[in-house]
């Protein structure tokens, strides 16, 4: 279902809202001032807000004007409330980035379609955006998804502790699959090889094709053995494809670099540890996991 804040100082103002709204199937959440209303846009995500201009503690353009310097709310669409019909206002609204400005007294019909009309487009827009992190060939999520869920498991380690863990795996030789079975089947592979990374990881795993014929894991909760564990369970499960081409069987392998947070001081850190640890392993002769501190492992 979703979420729709209003921010207002008139309790009687949220009520008609919260009566028009109801029908709409959305949840309405709300907060009488414009400094609670940005704590609780922070604390619950909504998918749209409704800001009054005319607050005491805090105009509803300040407010809109934090929101929109907040990396985690600057997408959310914001309708501005207003008593006052006055043309410069609603300029003022629309160049701070509100999607659309409705007078007051509410008229039920306008308020509905227009929390409508928005609601539609950010259901759009989070679609789009939820796609953009996802490679279309595997279905795996990308190298923007892994980098976003990196920051955010590095900020969770930093503030409750703990250990996470990144694997960079590259496919051997890949470039003489497509020279000699074509492009086609090289893809073909690729989509075998998402399959047994994504058989490997748990739910709070992200298994990814970081590009190419690079794919990644974001192992959280885990020390370098335990990511070294499952690398070699993917090198295993890799080895085994078998994939017909014409008359013959095709066959491949990878190669796999561990690091965890332990020895980093960044995310960034992190990935190029992996990055290194798996240069190694292409350095030692391929099809091996190597990781840092524990040298070669296969
Ligand atoms: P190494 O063992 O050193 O990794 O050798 P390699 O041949 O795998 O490495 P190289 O980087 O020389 O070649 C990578 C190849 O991967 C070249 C490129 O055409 C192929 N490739 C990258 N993306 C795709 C893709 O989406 N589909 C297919 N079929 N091939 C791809
Ligand atoms: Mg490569
Ligand atoms: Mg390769």
């Amino acid at each position: 279902m979703m979420k729709v804040l209003v921010v207002d100082d008139s309790p009687a103002a949220i009520q008609i809202a919260r009566v028009r709204l109801e029908s709409e199937g959305v949840e309405v959440i709300s907060a009488s001032g414009g400094r609670a209303g940005l704590t609780l846009a922070r604390s619950q995500s909504p998918d749209l807000i409704l800001l009054d201009v005319d607050m005491p503690d805090m105009s509803g353009f300040d407010v809109c004007r934090e929101l929109k310097e907040d990396a985690s709310l600057n997408l959310v669409p914001v309708i501005f409330l207003s008593g006052s019909s006055d043309a410069d206002d609603r300029v003022t609204g629309l160049d701070l980035g509100a999607v659309d400005f409705i007078s007051k007294p509410f008229d039920a019909f306008e308020l509905r379609a227009r929390v409508r009309a928005a609601l539609r487009t950010k259901r759009l827009q989070d679609m789009l955006l939820e796609r953009a992190k996802i490679d279309p060939l595997t279905g795996l999520a990308n190298r923007r998804a892994v980098i976003e869920r990196l920051e955010q498991e590095w900020a969770r380690i930093q503030r409750q502790g703990g250990t996470l863990s990144f694997v960079m795996a590259d496919v051997d030789n890949f470039k003489c699959v497509n020279d000699r079975h074509g492009h086609g089947a090289g893809d073909r592979l690729l989509m075998e090889i998402a399959r047994v990374l994504l058989a490997q990881c748990r739910k709070c795993d992200l298994p990814a094709r970081y590009g190419g014929e690079e794919f990644s894991l974001v192992v959280p909760g885990e020390a370098t053995p335990g990511a070294v564990a499952m690398a070699e369970r993917c090198r295993g499960g890799i080895q085994e494809i078998r994939l017909q081409v014409g008359a013959g069987t095709l066959r491949v392998t990878a190669s796999f670099g561990v690091a965890d947070s332990s020895s980093c001081d960044s995310a960034a850190a992190l990935i190029e540890q992996a990055d290194e640890a798996l240069y190694q392993a292409k350095h030692d002769g391929r099809n091996r996991v190597v990781a840092p501190v524990m040298g070669e492992v296969q």
